[in-house]
């Protein structure tokens, strides 16, 4: 336990640090965005996109890191599960096709949850997300609504790559990564916010089989 204690702390060290680095460096990074905009492209500057698009996702790991931190405007309340999750699939729906992946979607039931809608939507946009990504070739993502209890229950199966037994250990600890363009950020927020929401979050995942995350939310405020 005491081990697990120190983890737990190093975890919320990291994430304190990390949210202050990101809330300095988001202002000068949106200026120099600005002034590339303004000036660049006119003077045909060499390598403009790639700078622009660096530039970007520089922006989208500052906005990920900001999300651990953010504490404005929170608003806990009764969300319809289902009309969140199609939100998010709907942002998936291009990236889906073009990479050859179907996404079903199966209701067995459905229920309001007590949540953060927009935090609930970064959760399922980070789980869809990696779906995504552990199919380079294409695939399946499966995912189904059911009742657990007092829970609603959301799990998300793939058939894509899936993690070793060490990467399985370690997914949610801040940087662990297996990608060229990871962050290793994902996962650690997905149970961050899941946590807050006094619910669940279960991880399986076999190398070269798939992956499937459970998300279990509560129905009521608890
Ligand atoms: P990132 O996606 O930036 O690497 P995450 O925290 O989202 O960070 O995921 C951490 C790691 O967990 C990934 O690099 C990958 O190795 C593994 N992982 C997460 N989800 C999946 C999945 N659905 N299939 C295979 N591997 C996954
Ligand atoms: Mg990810």
């Amino acid at each position: 336990t005491e081990e697990l204690l120190n983890n737990t702390e190093k975890l919320v060290f990291a994430g304190q640090i990390a949210v202050g680095i990101a809330h300095e460096i988001r202002n000068p990074l949106t200026t120099v965005k600005g002034m590339l905009q303004l000036s660049g492209k006119d003077n045909r500057l060499r390598h403009y996109d790639l700078i622009m698009s660096e530039l970007e996702r520089m922006n989208l790991i500052v906005g990920e890191f900001l999300v651990l931190g953010k504490q404005q405007a929170v608003q806990f309340r009764q969300e319809c599960c289902y009309q969140i999750l199609r939100e998010v699939l709907h942002l998936f729906e291009i990236q889906a096709a073009l990479n050859s992946i179907t996404i079903e979607c199966t209701v067995h039931e459905d229920h309001m949850i007590y949540c953060d809608r927009n935090q609930i939507k970064q959760v399922f946009m980070n789980i869809l997300r990696n779906a995504v990504e552990a199919l380079p070739y294409g695939g399946h993502v499966r995912i189904s609504l059911d009742r657990e209890d007092v829970f609603q229950r959301i799990r998300f199966t793939d058939d894509g790559m899936g993690m070793s037994a060490e990467m399985l250990q370690r997914v949610g600890e801040p940087f662990q990564t297996t990608k060229v363009e990871g962050n290793g950020l994902g996962i650690m927020i997905v149970k961050k916010i899941i946590e807050a929401h006094k619910g669940r979050v279960a991880i399986n995942s076999e190398m070269n089989k798939g992956t499937q995350v459970d998300i279990d939310l509560p129905i009521a405020k608890v």
